[in-house]
């Protein structure tokens, strides 16, 4: 089979390998789509520690090809998406609930061999139904939501809430959509893509602002002056975190979701969030919500077709990665089974 492989920092190629053999309690899944993250360009540009090579890819959908022993559960043909998540279960984390923090947590797509290949062999304990009436291309986006509905749990939404957003990439996106499912009374979505923004108005945000030089006065005036309830970051850029607190007004939660450099640093003000009584939190990937996300998904009370920008072969994926994402694309998704 051909599988994207990750051979150092900074060099990938589509490799001819062996098709796995699933052990006991795991299936081998034929992968329909996979998606293409920030991980994937960190694990790629060697800014995350990982073993080498590595068959990335942590985002996928597929159909059961074989079973491994203990696996009765599952039909060949079963159509599922993957929770990269592994995590062992019974350590002082796990018995806490807290498996996101896991002593031995990893994932399909960093510690083992993921989803970029034409099949992979995975725990059916990570395997989630996708039912018919489903696409397994949006299907392939439930690991995003899932880390989604975590963040949105910390944030504990309340009747009537504004809620500013910074960031209409793929996570911003989906942020926007569980948000404004939510009872929040305003949705604000602030981007530098002017494209991105008009999704973000497509998929539910009730306003949306260009970033430059204006938009703090016109996001003051936007919530009159009063600040916002939930101000949520999904740019992970550390300038940006650092200036959303000025629009967080009292009681408000404030959610870093995106992922900033490990070693970026910003300065707040201590005596404002005595002063404001804010919460600052953070969220870290899934925590037992994969099935979450794909009851929304099932249900289409979220739509990823908006997110994905196209729809690309595993050939084109050391291309892909070696790029800077261009200002339009969203989520790009790789069909295995194209050339
Ligand atoms: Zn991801
Ligand atoms: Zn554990």
């Amino acid at each position: 089979m051909r599988a994207f492989t990750i051979t150092g920092p900074g060099s990938g190629e589509v490799r001819d390998v062996p098709i796995p053999v699933p052990g006991p309690g795991e299936a081998l899944i034929k992968v329909s789509f996979a998606g293409i993250c920030g991980t994937d360009y960190h694990l790629f540009g060697g800014d995350l520690p990982t073993t080498y090579p590595l068959v990335s890819g942590h985002e996928f959908s597929g159909t059961v090809a074989a079973l491994g022993a203990d696996a009765r559960a599952w039909r060949i043909g079963d159509r599922v998406a993957v929770d990269p998540t592994l995590y062992c279960g019974h350590c002082y984390h796990c018995l806490r609930r807290q498996a996101n923090h896991c002593d031995e947590w990893g994932a399909i797509g960093d510690s083992r061999p993921g989803g970029l290949a034409e099949y992979a062999t995975v725990p059916i304990r990570n395997m989630y139904r996708v039912e018919d009436h489903e696409g397994l291309d949006e299907a392939a986006l439930t690991e995003p939501l899932a880390c989604v509905v975590w963040g949105v749990e910390r944030l504990r939404v309340r009747p009537s809430d504004r809620v500013l957003i910074f960031g209409a990439g793929p996570m911003g996106l989906l942020m926007t959509q569980m948000l404004d499912r939510s009872q929040a009374a305003d949705i604000v979505v602030v981007d530098t893509k002017a494209a991105k923004l008009k999704i973000a108005r497509d998929v539910g945000a009730s306003a949306t602002f260009e970033a430059g030089p204006e938009v703090e006065e016109r996001l003051i005036e936007r919530s009159r002056g009063r600040r916002f309830d939930v101000v949520v970051d999904c740019t992970g850029v550390p300038s940006v975190i650092e200036s959303l607190f000025s629009f967080a007004g009292p009681n408000a939660r404030i959610l870093l979701f995106g992922v900033a450099p490990p070693s970026a640093r910003i300065s707040i003000s201590p005596f404002d969030v005595f002063k404001q009584d804010w919460e600052i939190l953070g969220s870290q990937a899934i925590n037992y919500t994969f099935q979450q996300a794909r009851d929304l998904f099932a249900a289409g009370r979220i739509s990823a077709a908006p997110l994905i920008s196209r729809v690309a072969g595993l050939s084109e994926v050391p291309a892909i990665l070696a790029r800077p994402k261009a200002d339009s694309e969203l989520k790009t998704l790789i069909d295995p089974s194209v050339e």
